[in-house]
C-alpha cells in the first residue's frame, strides 16, 4: 500500500483514529476500538503505524535449533481479566500454557546461598531469609502508624516516598534489603530507591491508607474473604501463563485480527516522527510519508519516542514524556545438557538482592516453567544483567557478558563446561522507571493532551509496566476515547472469536 492511500474515509466513516506504536498496548487498543465502534454501530476506521517491519514490540518469540526463548516477557499473571478477555476474543484458549507447579517456588540469594521463599508466614518465620533481629522488626509492623498524606503523589510530589523507604519504614530495613531490593530489580530492572511506590506499587498505598498497615490489611482481608467464601486481592495473586508458541502468539493473533478486518490496517516501517493538528483533524507523519485526517491519536510508542512525536507540537508536553527514564537490561538465554547442571531447576528461579553484590540480577529456570522450551535432555536458564543499578555492563562485548553472568551462575547452579547455547538480547531502554513524581509527572501530560483534544498516552511507561496492565488499559481507554468521540457511551463489545 503507497504511502497516503491506506483506508478510505467514505460516507458513514468518518470517524479515522490513528495508533503509534503495534507492540501489545497499541495492537490491542486498536481492537478494542473496532470492536466497541461495531457493538455500538459507530462507522470508525483505525491505523496502527508501527516503526518496525514486524508487530509486538517487545512480545516477541525467538526459536533457534530446538531451543525457544523470549525476547521479552516469559508470561502473563492469570490475575488480570481483561487479558484473559483478550485471549478468548483472539480465540486463543487452547493455545494457552499454565505453567508448571514447580513455577511456584522462587528463591533469593541471601549471604551466597539460594533460600527459598517461603509461602505461608508460619514458613517465613522458619526460614533464613532475614535474621531473627530483621523478623522481629517486621514483625513491628502492626505498630507502625500510617503516614498522614498517603494518596496525595500526584498533586503533592513531596509526598511521593520511594518503594525502599516504605519497605524500611514499615518492615524495617533488612526486610528492603533481601526482599524489596530483588523483586524491584526482576520487575522493573530497577532500584527500589529510585522509584516510586505510589506509581509503582498503587495497592501498597491503598491497603496502608484504608487499613492501617500491610499486617491489619491481611487480617482484615482475610477475614473479608473468609466471611464472603472467596478470593481478596490483598497482593499480587494468579499463575503465569503463556502460549504453545510463546509470547508472540498473542500479538500476532491481533495483527492478524486487525488486518483481517476491512475497518482497521497496520502499516509497518512507519517510524513516526511527527503529529500535528490542523483543520481540527490530525496528521501523523515519517520519513518517507504521511497520513492525515484522524479524528484521534493514540500514542502508544514508548515515551521518549512520544516525545519525539509531540516535540514541535508542545514542547513542554514533549519534555515532560522525554523525562521518563528507562532502565537498560541484557538477558542472555544459556542452554546447558542437563547432565551438565547438577542443579535440580525445581521452581521458577533466583533473585539477587544487591547487598549480594553480584552483577547477576537473576535468573529463570524457563525450561522448568513451561514445556518445550529447551530439546530433550537440556534445560534452559534466562540470565538478566545491567538494570538501573549497574548500566555499565550493557557496554560488554558478548563474550564479558557471558563471563560475567556465569562467573556469578556456575557455582550456584552447578554448570560444567561450555553452554550448548547462548543467545544475547540487550534491551537499551528495557522497562519504564516510574521513578519519584511520576504521578505528578502523568496528570501534567493528561492535563497537556486533554488540551490538544483527542490526544492520548497509552502503553507501559505510564500505568503499569506488565502486559496485563497494559491490556487492562486499552478497555478502559477505548472506551474513553469512544465516548469522546461520539458523545455516546459504548455498548458492551461482543466477544467473539
Ligand atoms: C526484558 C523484559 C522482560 C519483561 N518481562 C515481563 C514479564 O515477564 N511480564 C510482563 O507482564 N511484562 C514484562 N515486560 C514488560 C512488557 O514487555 C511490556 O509490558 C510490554 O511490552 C509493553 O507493551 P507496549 O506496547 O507498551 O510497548 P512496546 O512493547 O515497547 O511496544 C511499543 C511499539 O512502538 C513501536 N515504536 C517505537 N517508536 C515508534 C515510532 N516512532 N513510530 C511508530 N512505532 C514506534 C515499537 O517498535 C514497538 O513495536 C518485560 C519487558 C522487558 C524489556
Amino acid at each position: 500500500m503507497r504511502d497516503g492511500e491506506g483506508l478510505k474515509s467514505g460516507p458513514g466513516a468518518n470517524v479515522r483514529v490513528a495508533v503509534i506504536g503495534g507492540g501489545v498496548a497499541g495492537l490491542a487498543a486498536a481492537l478494542a476500538l473496532r470492536d466497541r465502534a461495531r457493538a455500538q454501530g459507530t462507522p470508525l476506521k483505525v491505523t496502527v503505524f508501527e516503526k518496525d517491519t514486524q508487530t509486538g514490540g517487545n512480545l516477541r518469540t525467538l526459536t533457534q535449533d530446538g531451543w525457544q526463548f523470549e525476547w521479552g516477557p516469559n508470561g502473563f499473571l492469570d490475575n488480570e481479566p481483561a487479558t484473559l478477555r483478550l485471549v478468548d476474543r483472539l480465540g486463543l484458549r487452547p493455545r494457552l500454557v499454565r505453567s508448571s507447579d514447580a513455577a511456584r517456588r522462587r528463591f533469593l540469594l541471601v549471604n551466597g546461598c539460594l533460600e527459598e521463599i517461603p509461602l505461608s508466614p508460619k514458613a517465613f518465620l522458619s526460614s533464613k531469609l532475614l535474621s531473627p533481629r530483621g523478623k522481629l522488626r517486621m514483625a513491628r509492623e502492626l505498630l507502625v502508624p500510617p503516614r498522614k498524606d498517603l494518596g496525595r503523589a500526584a498533586v503533592d510530589p513531596a509526598t511521593d516516598e520511594t518503594i525502599d523507604r516504605f519497605g524500611e519504614r514499615r518492615l524495617g530495613r533488612e526486610f528492603a534489603d533481601v526482599m524489596l531490593d530483588p523483586m524491584v530489580k526482576g520487575v522493573f530492572g530497577g532500584e527500589a530507591k529510585q522509584l516510586s511506590l505510589a506509581a509503582a506499587f498503587p495497592r501498597m498505598v491503598e491497603l496502608e491508607r484504608d487499613h492501617g498497615g500491610l499486617f491489619r490489611a491481611m487480617i482484615a482481608l482475610g477475614r473479608a474473604k473468609r466471611r464472603k467464601g472467596r478470593r481478596t486481592d490483598a497482593g499480587p495473586t494468579g499463575v503465569l501463563h503463556s502460549f504453545d508458541g510463546g509470547m508472540a502468539v498473542l500479538v500476532d493473533a491481533l495483527a492478524a485480527a486487525l488486518e483481517s478486518d476491512p475497518d482497521s490496517e497496520v502499516v509497518r516501517g512507519a517510524d513516526v516522527n511527527t503529529i500535528a493538528r490542523g483543520d481540527g483533524l490530525w496528521s501523523v507523519s515519517w520519513p518517507g510519508g504521511s497520513r492525515d485526517g484522524f479524528t484521534a491519536v493514540l500514542d502508544a510508542a514508548p515515551a521518549h519516542a512520544a516525545a519525539r512525536h509531540t516535540a514541535e507540537l508542545d514542547p513542554a508536553l514533549s519534555r515532560d514524556l522525554a523525562a521518563i527514564p528507562y532502565a537498560p537490561m541484557a538477558v542472555i538465554a544459556l542452554g546447558y545438557a542437563r547432565k551438565n547442571v547438577s542443579h535440580d531447576l525445581n521452581g521458577f528461579g533466583m533473585l539477587v538482592p544487591g547487598r549480594e553484590k553480584r552483577n547477576l540480577l537473576g535468573a529463570l529456570w524457563s525450561s522448568s516453567i513451561f514445556p518445550g522450551l529447551a530439546p530433550d535432555g537440556h534445560v534452559l536458564l534466562r540470565c538478566m544483567a545491567g538494570g538501573a543499578g549497574n548500566p555499565a555492563v550493557m557496554d560488554l562485548d558478548d563474550a564479558a557478558l557471558v563471563d560475567l553472568v556465569l562467573k556469578d551462575l556456575r557455582g550456584l547452579m552447578g554448570l560444567r563446561g561450555e553452554p550448548a547455547l547462548v543467545n544475547i538480547i540487550r534491551h537499551r531502554r528495557a522497562i519504564a522507571q516510574y521513578v519519584p513524581g511520576h504521578l505528578a509527572r502523568l496528570k501534567a501530560i493528561d492535563e497537556a493532551a486533554a488540551r490538544h483534544g483527542s490526544l492520548y498516552f497509552l502503553g507501559s511507561a505510564y500505568r503499569g509496566i506488565a502486559v496485563n496492565a497494559c491490556v487492562k488499559e486499552t478497555e478502559i481507554l477505548a472506551d474513553k476515547v469512544l465516548t469522546a468521540l461520539t458523545g455516546a457511551r459504548p455498548a458492551q463489545a461482543e466477544v467473539a472469536p
